[in-house]
């Protein structure tokens, strides 16, 4: 959580590229020289003396009280991941909604308005759209690309932009340098769910983001075993506006999940880099294949934001990316659905879950899973159609995917 300054930080010669942080920033080792960060399964902290605990919770010295503030793992995967993102301080929650909640309570009270993507990840949607308003928090749904639209949404009362790049599943980005500007010319914060990208591809603090999400679940972790969450941002801001949340609302991320996703981030850098190389190459080829309508990939030129996605992600794609089969039977929906079905259901490698970020390759149908309770008329003008299959890329052989995917275009 908010750095605590009078706890030791890890002795590290200055300017080390991020590589090398990923796997050395944190906490120091304690006395018994483990080279594997420790795993700080307490849920209390025992002070020496009775004056000592009241001067800790006096906070007038800095120690470790009870896991639900702080907790050394914690505190370890905090320090690491905000030297990644490249600010000043990180706070761990207990999943990616968590981290989005925390900043909504952090940051906005009854009478403040939120503008924030259609495009976003739909749990997002409902909390802003849906239980933030039941506290008289307004949120404008614009456009994901259209800055103009996010502009005309200021209102005196805007306190809070909300993006992320690229979206789920149609990888649509927005431009963060622009989105900052709005946010900042209307007196705002720009907060931007980095999820996709996480800070090996795309680092939001240098376009000037003032707020960085993340779901750890996704990418951070990599390997689908727990779930967690992140906010990075600036010192003051996180220990002035989220730490007392977290206090009093306990959104606390687990140590234990705490250490697999620390020990996640230790590989981040080459998955992502592994991961998005093979997803470029499927995506390339599935853009020739004669039963696909449409492949959606930020790393294909024929993506409509490819340039903008291109500066912004250090070069590449990300590892997520979708697709539009033809329907068996031309025309309608309910055809188009019988094909994605068809395809999915023909994979024997891939996993069939809507979870991502994953090494293990995922395959979901977004229109009956992700957004699954939207109404038709919803997922038609988010351009979720019933055709719509996303591929999350893992580390699997991209000519085993191929062939898996091969297997159903085939018969279609
Ligand atoms: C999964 C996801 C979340 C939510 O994260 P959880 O860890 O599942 O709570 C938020 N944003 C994006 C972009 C996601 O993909």
């Amino acid at each position: 959580m908010a750095d605590k300054k009078s706890i030791p930080r890890v002795d590290l010669p200055d300017g080390l590229h991020i590589d090398t942080l990923a796997v050395r920033e944190g906490l120091p080792r304690t006395q018994w020289g483990e080279n594997s960060e420790a795993l700080f399964l307490t849920s209390s902290f025992v002070s020496p003396d009775a004056a000592t605990a009241a001067a800790r919770f006096a906070n007038e010295e800095e120690a470790f009280i009870y896991s639900r503030f702080t907790n050394p793992t914690v505190t370890m995967f905090e320090r690491r991941l905000a030297a990644l993102e490249g600010t000043e301080a990180c706070i761990a929650t207990s999943s990616g909604m968590a981290a989005i909640l925390l900043t909504a309570m952090a940051l906005l009270k009854a009478g403040d308005h939120v503008i924030c993507s259609r495009s976003v990840f739909g749990t997002t949607i409902t909390l802003l759209g849906r239980e933030f308003a039941k506290f008289g928090v307004e949120t404008t749904f614009v456009s994901q690309t259209d800055v103009a639209q996010w502009r005309a949404a200021v209102r005196p009362t805007t306190k809070l932009l909300f993006a992320e790049s690229p979206t789920n599943p149609l990888t649509e980005v927005c431009d963060i340098r622009a989105l900052a500007d709005v946010a900042h010319t209307a007196g705002a914060l720009l907060a931007v769910d980095n999820c996709f990208c996480t800070p090996t591809l795309q680092r939001p603090m240098a376009y000037g983001a003032d707020l960085i999400i993340h779901s750890g679940t996704k990418y951070l972790d990599g390997q689908g075993r727990v779930v967690a969450g992140a906010v990075c941002g600036g010192e003051q801001l996180i220990n002035d506006k989220f730490v007392p949340v977290m206090r009093s609302a306990g959104m606390t991320l687990s140590s234990f999940n705490a250490w697999v996703v620390l020990k996640g981030l230790e590989t981040l850098s080459i998955r992502m880099q592994a991961q998005s190389a093979r997803a470029l190459k499927l995506a390339s080829w599935l853009e020739q294949q004669p039963q696909i309508e449409r492949v959606f990939y930020p790393g294909l030129t024929s993506h409509p934001q490819h340039a903008l996605a291109m500066a912004q992600q250090s070069g590449r794609g990300g590892a997520v990316l979708s697709f539009v089969v033809q329907p068996r039977a031309p025309g309608d929906a309910a055809a188009a659905r019988l094909s994605a079905f068809h395809v999915i259901d023909s994979t024997r490698v891939c996993s069939i879950t809507a979870n991502l970020g994953d090494t293990k390759t995922t395959i979901t149908h977004p229109a009956s899973t992700s957004h699954g309770r939207l109404s038709e008329e919803q997922r038609q003008a988010a351009g979720i159609t019933q055709g719509l299959v996303r591929v999350s890329v893992g580390l699997d052989d991209v000519d085993d995917l191929k062939t898996d995917l091969l297997r159903g275009l085939h018969s279609l």
